[in-house]
């Protein structure tokens, strides 16, 4: 596709389903060219880009384990010079801390914290040479606050700021922006096994009464790929819950 149809190449990990689809679309949408990450199923992806008009297909699906070194240096290689990266691709595990395995703990931190690592210094090396570009990371509000019966996945979400954080002075002066998103409690697949008491409980205690769409979290998104002035910046995106 021609780069002046588009408004600038996206890949966002995560992208086949819950906030990682909505983030893919509101691009789309927007005229960007979006790379589509998914790891094991594609079928709403599918759906997503059949829903478009073929001529203005502007989502190329690409798979990868984004936690897998060698699997993000094949699906950088393939995909090219990427404008904005969006680190969305993350799973959860509700357990008490003393129930929580080596492999739990090991599987937490690849898939939400070096995946996070291996696609950035995978896809950075254009933004450096272009000396600009946006990366985008999607956290969690139990990253900031401390989730009980989550600390392993908290810890990668805390990480996960960490990183943002400190990458964004790193990479300032190269013209990057690095920021990331810290969403409340999301009505994904993530939460599907909530049970309706915790899920009354959570909206009792969030200000606003409800829970966030993906639509929310696209949206703060899109916000911060065309924003030119933010950086090391935690987006709260939560309904006002800080428990
Ligand atoms: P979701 O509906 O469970 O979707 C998770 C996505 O991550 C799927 O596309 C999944 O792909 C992908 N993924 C998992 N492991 C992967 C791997 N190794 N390689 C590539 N892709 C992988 O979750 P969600 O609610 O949309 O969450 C998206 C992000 O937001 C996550 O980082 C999550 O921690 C964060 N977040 C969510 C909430 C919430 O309440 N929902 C709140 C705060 C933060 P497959 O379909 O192939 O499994």
């Amino acid at each position: 596709m021609k780069k002046d149809v588009y408004r600038g190449r996206v890949l966002v990990t995560g992208a086949s389903r819950g906030i990682g689809l909505e983030i893919t679309k509101i691009f789309a949408e927007n005229q960007y060219l979006v790379y589509a990450n998914y790891h094991k199923n594609m079928n709403e992806l599918n759906g997503v880009i059949s829903g478009f008009n073929q001529e203005k297909t502007f989502i190329i699906p690409v798979m990868a384990d984004v936690s897998n070194e060698t699997d993000v240096a094949e699906m950088i290689s393939k995909v090219g010079e990427i404008d904005i990266l969006i680190n969305n691709a993350g799973i959860s595990q509700f357990k008490m801390f003393m129930d929580i395995t080596e492999e739990d703990w090991d599987q937490m931190l690849r898939i939400n914290l070096k995946s996070v690592y291996l696609c950035t210094q995978a896809a950075i090396r254009y933004m450096l040479s272009n000396k600009k570009g946006k990366i985008i990371n999607i956290s969690s509000i139990w990253g900031v606050t401390g989730g009980a019966c989550e600390v392993h996945y908290s810890a990668a979400k805390a990480g996960v700021i960490g990183f943002t954080k400190a990458l964004a002075k790193e990479m300032g002066p190269s013209g990057i922006q690095v920021n990331c998103i810290a969403p409340g409690a999301v009505d994904t697949d993530m939460n599907k096994e909530l049970s309706k008491a915790d899920r009354k409980v959570l909206l009792e205690e969030t200000p606003l009464k409800k829970m966030g769409t993906p639509a929310d979290i696209a949206k703060a998104a899109l916000f911060l790929a065309q924003d030119e002035f933010t950086t090391g910046e935690v987006l709260n995106i939560n309904g006002g819950l800080y428990i």
